[in-house]
């Protein structure tokens, strides 16, 4: 098996890198976050990007997108970690268009993914509630009324869900936190009464949100995939997100690794190029070799998930153990190599140590998935 991109893919991620480097440099990401941008991305840019393709790469040609895989999104997830661009890839064009595609009637897709694919309509899954991430802790409550449900409860961390069209809600419509059985999904416009939505800070600038529901009315229509065994799609959500947090992690690894490696070249200290010292050369080293680790698993995820393969649970989870351990590993050794500079915020070196921090604990950081591959393989 060649883990190398098609002709096609190679073709999709310079374009990517080409635009994000010209338009999202991390300079953007700096200059929104000192602004204290109220959406944290331009929705021009957004617009811009979606006519490329991206934002309807996972939505089916009869909705407007270009069916085409994960695959083909992570080129792109990647290039956008390699420049910190703070756009709603993960939250709309992965995440929000998977969830219709996969779990939509014909109704809710015909409503929302052509919207979606032209940059219109911005979506967020709210599923995690607790600060570590766990799938089926889920206590938000959706009670079943005459003509629908109620729900009630808190979400923390939406991704992107400030400025969300649609959240899409994982809801308990039976058993108790922890179980997988019993959840449903549901489309919940943020403008209804009851939903209470409030912005956080996160330590890497991006955006996220926390959401309140109370006794927030949907009905039956509003019903995202089967009732009560919405852990089927939230599933499929969730591999497909970790995955995607793999390539976009995989671009911020292998640009931390090549701004070092400048560094080193170009550093001047005893009057030698720092990166002569045999010191600093076995560290550079060492994280060569994660780099490269991190690009074939990341590759293999994403490819194994487009392929439906049996087992992709466990690659897709080693792919997000190893590229969140290199990002530790690859950030704390960039940071560090970079001197004193590299603690200043004037240096970019430290955002993406920023960055990678929470993107190692979004869908669960090393530890986690490396517990879900050794309990998967039955050890
Ligand atoms: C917030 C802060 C507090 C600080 N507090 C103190 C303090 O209390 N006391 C103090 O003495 N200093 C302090 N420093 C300075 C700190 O020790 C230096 O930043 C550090 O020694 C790296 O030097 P540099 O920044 O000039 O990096 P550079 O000299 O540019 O070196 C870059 C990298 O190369 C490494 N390196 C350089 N030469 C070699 C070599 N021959 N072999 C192997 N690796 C090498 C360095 O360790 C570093 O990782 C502080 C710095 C900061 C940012």
């Amino acid at each position: 098996m060649s883990l190398v991109l098609t002709e096609e893919q190679t073709l999709l991620k310079e374009t990517a890198a080409e635009f994000v480097q010209e338009k999202s440099p991390v300079t953007h990401l700096r200059e929104l976050r000192d602004k204290s941008d109220a959406t944290g991305f331009s929705r021009a840019l957004w617009k811009e990007m979606s006519e490329l393709g991206w934002a309807g790469i996972l939505i089916p040609e009869e909705y407007g997108g270009s069916g085409l895989g994960l695959s083909e999104i992570g080129v792109i997830l990647e290039e956008c970690g390699r420049t910190l661009a703070p756009y709603p890839l993960l939250s709309t064009a992965v995440l929000g268009a998977s969830a219709l595609a996969l779990g939509g009637s014909d109704a809710q897709k015909q409503a929302l993914l052509p919207g979606v694919a032209q940059g219109e309509t911005l979506l967020a899954l709210a599923h995690q509630e607790k600060p570590r991430f766990a799938p089926y802790d889920i206590a938000l409550n959706a009670k079943a009324t005459s003509d629908g449900f109620e729900l009630t409860g808190e979400k923390r961390f939406v991704l992107d869900g400030h400025v969300a069209d649609r959240l899409i809600v994982v809801a308990r419509t039976s058993g108790s936190v922890g179980e997988r059985e019993g959840l449903t999904l549901f489309l919940v416009d943020p403008s209804a009464s009851g939903v209470g939505v409030s912005r956080t800070n996160m330590v890497d600038s991006r955006n996220a949100a926390n959401v309140r529901f109370e006794n927030v009315v949907v009905t039956a229509d509003d019903v995202l995939g089967d009732a009560d065994r919405g852990a089927d799609l939230l599933d499929a959500l969730i591999e497909r997100g970790t995955a995607a947090v793999s390539a976009e992690l995989l671009g911020l690894i292998q640009e931390v690794f090549d701004r070092t490696v400048t560094y080193l070249k170009t550093r001047d200290q005893f009057g030698v190029k720092i990166g002569t010292f045999q010191a600093l050369k076995h560290r550079a080293a060492n994280m060569f070799s994660e780099v490269e680790l991190s690009k074939s698993i990341t590759i293999d995820a994403l490819r194994a998930v487009d392929e439906e393969r049996p087992f992709r649970e466990r690659v897709v989870s080693a792919a997000k153990a190893r590229t969140s351990d290199t990002a530790e590993l690859v950030t704390r050794e960039g940071l560090q190599m970079h001197g004193g500079i590299g603690m200043t915020d004037e240096e970019e070196i430290g955002l993406f140590m920023k960055r990678a921090k929470a993107a190692e604990v979004t869908f669960g950081d090393g530890g986690f998935h490396r517990d879900a591959f050794a309990k998967a393989t039955g050890f």
